[in-house]
C-alpha cells in the first residue's frame, strides 16, 4: 500500500507530503500545524516512514494540549515503535480495536 495523501482529524484534513530534500539530513518528518501538513522523508526504509508518520500523528493528536515541549517529543518518541509492535505481536487486539 502507498503512502497515502492526507489523514483527517476531527474538523482538519492535513496533507502528507515529502520532506523537502535539504531538510531530510536533518529530520525524519515534522508536524505543521499552522499549514496542516505532515511531512515525511518518504525515501526511508518504510518501517521508518510508518514509525515517524504515527510519531507524526501524534504530535497531531497532542497539539494544543500545552504539554512542555521536551515532554510531548518524548512521548512522540518512545509511543511509535511500541504501539506499532504491540499491535503486530497481537492480532487479535487489533483487530478487536480497528473492527466496525
Ligand atoms: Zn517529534
Amino acid at each position: 500500500m502507498s503512502i497515502p495523501k492526507k489523514i483527517k482529524d476531527g474538523y482538519f484534513t492535513y496533507k502528507i507530503e515529502q520532506m523537502p530534500e535539504e531538510e531530510c539530513s536533518n529530520f525524519l518528518g515534522d508536524f505543521i500545524r499552522d499549514d496542516y501538513k505532515i511531512r515525511i522523508d518518504f525515501n526511508k526504509h518504510k518501517d521508518c516512514v510508518k514509525d515517524t508518520l504515527l510519531h507524526e500523528m501524534i504530535h497531531m493528536w497532542l497539539c494544543g494540549l500545552g504539554l512542555p515541549p521536551e515532554m510531548e517529543e518524548h512521548v512522540c518518541q518512545n509511543l511509535p515503535h511500541r504501539m506499532i509492535n504491540t499491535l503486530k505481536t497481537n492480532p487479535q487486539i487489533k483487530k478487536f480495536i480497528f473492527e466496525d
